[in-house]
């Protein structure tokens, strides 16, 4: 036989049953009662919790039935109430508890509705699911999941991936985020990093992290295009030389600064002094990811000047022949070696001027 107890009540502003969407926003409570309350212990630690009620206003079923948006299906193929064993399942952000009372989020049961039990939702089956078709997914198109958040101007999402690429927030690095949304939304193509889609960025900062993230031209697939010029810019282009440049504008830093004088402080210090103090970083690190996650919100047009533009545009990378060091043996890419004697060496066997990128930009090193 079964047994179920009432373990508690749930208490929201809904009497009557209304768009199941519509109830998931509001925030609802549920008492446990008291005798039960021993068995919340060290729930805090769950931040989802699928919740079991009963549909105590429902007493009848159909095995065959119209749903809430109007399919007409079998009653286990719906979340129906009208079903022979009346019980609902939710699942429900845990926000908060305070003694026999949980605050939660999502829970779409109306006032009074006895509960039966509570669990902590760990994803499980159907996610493990989902998460194996999303690699499918990904093995067809690696940048399919960043596309689709550029589509749709998932502004946080995006600054927190390049946060994983670049190591931490900063306002440059959020910069790169809305500009690069911006610019891959308008010249609406997607590059696969062959090349047919070049970023062509002025300066190499946290900016250049967030573009690279985003339009998916990289150092790496030779579709970042670097003129060191050192402005917070950066061009999208396609073959035919036409894209759109974004540049900052020159008022968005002072606004920035009378925006956030807290984070500007810290950033005097820890940045500017290099006062690498725990407390100053600390402080300033917190600042930094506040203000980043905040510039999401700003109009793009208080950040960047939008100009379209016509770029002359390097050739596709050229594939060389491999040539070998006569000193270390190691490979060369034709074009980079140098000559003595007409033996092939490459340029530190023998201490030869070379390009090289680092935080000054381009220079000549030897
Ligand atoms: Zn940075
Ligand atoms: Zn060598």
């Amino acid at each position: 036989m079964f047994d179920f107890k009432e373990i508690g009540v749930v208490r929201s502003n809904f009497k009557e049953h209304t768009d199941p969407f519509k109830m998931r926003e509001f925030e609802s409570t549920i008492e446990i009662k008291k005798e039960y309350v021993e068995g919340l212990y060290r729930i805090e630690e769950s931040e989802y919790l699928e919740i079991l009620f009963c549909f105590h206003k429902s007493n009848d079923y159909e095995l065959k039935l119209n749903n809430y948006y109007g399919e007409y299906k079998g009653v286990f193929a719906t979340r129906t109430m009208k079903r022979p064993s009346n019980i609902g399942l939710s699942k429900v952000k845990l926000l908060k508890r305070k003694d026999n009372i949980l605050y939660v989020k999502g829970l779409d049961a109306l006032d009074g509705t006895p509960v039966i039990d509570i669990k902590p939702y760990n994803g499980g089956y159907k996610d493990s699911e989902n998460e194996h078709k999303e690699i499918i997914e990904l093995k067809d198109n690696p940048r399919k999941k960043i596309i689709q958040l550029v589509k749709n101007c998932k502004l946080e999402d995006l600054l927190t991936i390049s946060g994983a690429l670049h190591g931490h927030y900063c306002p440059g690095l959020s910069m790169g985020v809305i500009g690069s949304v911006y610019a891959v939304n308008k010249i609406k193509e997607f590059s696969d990093g062959m090349e047919d889609i070049l970023a062509i960025i002025e300066i190499n900062s946290c900016f250049a992290d967030a573009v690279q993230l985003i339009t998916g031209c990289t150092f790496g697939n030779n579709s970042l295009i670097y003129r060191d010029y050192g402005k917070i810019a950066f061009s999208l282009v396609k073959r035919d030389q036409k894209g759109v440049r974004l540049s900052a504008k020159p008022s968005y830093r002072e606004l920035q600064k009378e925006k956030y004088p807290e984070y500007q402080k810290y950033f005097d210090m820890a940045v500017v002094q290099q006062n690498r103090d725990e407390n100053v970083m600390n402080e300033f690190k917190k600042l930094a990811k506040e203000v980043s996650f905040d510039l999401l919100k700003w109009e793009i047009n208080d950040i960047f000047k939008i100009d379209d533009v016509k770029l002359k545009l390097p050739d596709y990378a050229p594939i060389k022949e491999a040539l070998y060091c006569a000193i270390c043996g190691e490979q060369i890419m034709k074009s980079k070696e140098t000559y003595e004697e007409n033996k092939v060496y490459c340029k530190p066997c023998k201490n030869k001027e070379y390009f090289q990128i680092d935080g000054s930009g381009v220079s000549v090193c030897k």
